[in-house]
């Protein structure tokens, strides 16, 4: 059996016929190490970047357009900054800012890293790729992303939903159960907590190398459950030379042209992935005077 056929780097849906369930899991296993391989990152925060990672893609998977979905942890504490980018493609890419001279250890949890005074925020963005973004905010009030997720999404969609996020190494699985409000009988609610605690067994145990496919048919032993084909989860960083143009168009020529005049160009790095951009003073001044001839700046900021 080979990795992607054993369920590394994949996603599946699916949905219970015996109960009023739908959901989708999926394991980040190469994509991730991909995806903080450039990063020298405390261990705790790689560990919740890689559970962001696993719910995002989560969330990416149930977009009914093309977007990105955007999930952030927000605090002013030695971490103030946690985010995790993925596409309906089932793309993703993250990072984290972490202030200088901080010192992690290894059991800090996401709260105490995000802000020590209880004022951390989780943030979820839709930013499609034609249309309105969207963005909800919350309070942080629990140590897990699952947890956060699992209450944000409940209460912001009002609907039954359970969310488990498990390391596996550097590996991570993750898994999404929503209940169909439309089925609401004393059956159906029966039904709904079987199924929450078959998959809450299951992710108790260590991961199975299996297809999904054997693997819900596992998990869901009692259960009638249907499985979409499954799809690839890969790494990628959208990062370009135009998007770093147009994120130094809304820094402004005053900020930026004394640095390209004093250095010969300005260098940036992709927070994402690393990649290095360089923009020499000649293509800086032509593009702040296309600017002033245009006027209007582009109001999408990320890279
Ligand atoms: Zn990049």
């Amino acid at each position: 059996m080979d990795r992607t056929s054993a369920g590394f780097d994949q996603l599946t849906r699916f949905w219970l016929e015996s109960a009023p369930a739908r959901g989708v899991v999926a394991r980040l296993d190469e994509s991730l190490i991909r995806a903080l391989r450039d990063h020298d990152y405390p261990s705790a925060v790689r560990s919740v970047l890689r559970q962001l990672a696993g719910a995002a893609i989560l969330l990416a998977s149930n977009l009914k357009q093309p977007a990105t979905i955007v999930l952030q942890a927000q605090g002013d504490g030695d971490v103030p900054l946690f985010c995790v980018e993925a596409t309906r493609a089932l793309t993703f890419r993250a990072y984290a800012n972490v202030r200088e001279g901080a010192r992690i250890t290894d059991s800090a949890t996401l709260p105490a890293m995000l802000d020590r005074g209880g004022n951390g925020r989780f943030i979820l963005t839709i930013d499609p790729d034609v249309g309105q973004m969207y963005q909800g905010i919350v309070a942080l009030e629990y140590d897990t992303v699952a947890e956060n997720l699992q209450s944000y999404l409940s209460n912001s969609q009002q609907t039954n939903t359970r969310v488990w996020l498990r390391e596996d190494g550097e590996a991570l699985e993750a898994c999404l159960l929503e209940r169909m409000p439309e089925r609401d009988s004393e059956d159906d609610a029966k039904a709904w907590e079987r199924a929450v605690a078959s998959l809450g067994t299951t992710f108790a145990q260590p991961f199975m190398p299996f297809p999904y496919r054997e693997w819900l048919n596992f998990t869901f032993a009692a259960e009638d459950v249907r499985v979409h084909p499954a799809q690839p989860v890969q790494f990628a960083c959208p990062c370009s030379m135009d998007r770093v143009l147009n994120a130094l168009k809304l820094v402004g020529a005053d900020e930026l042209m004394p640095l390209a005049e004093e250095n010969g160009a300005i260098d940036t790095r992709c927070e994402f992935c690393g990649q290095a951009y360089s923009v020499d003073r000649t293509t800086l001044a032509a593009l702040f005077a296309e600017q002033t001839a245009n006027a209007a700046p582009s109001t999408r900021t990320l890279q």
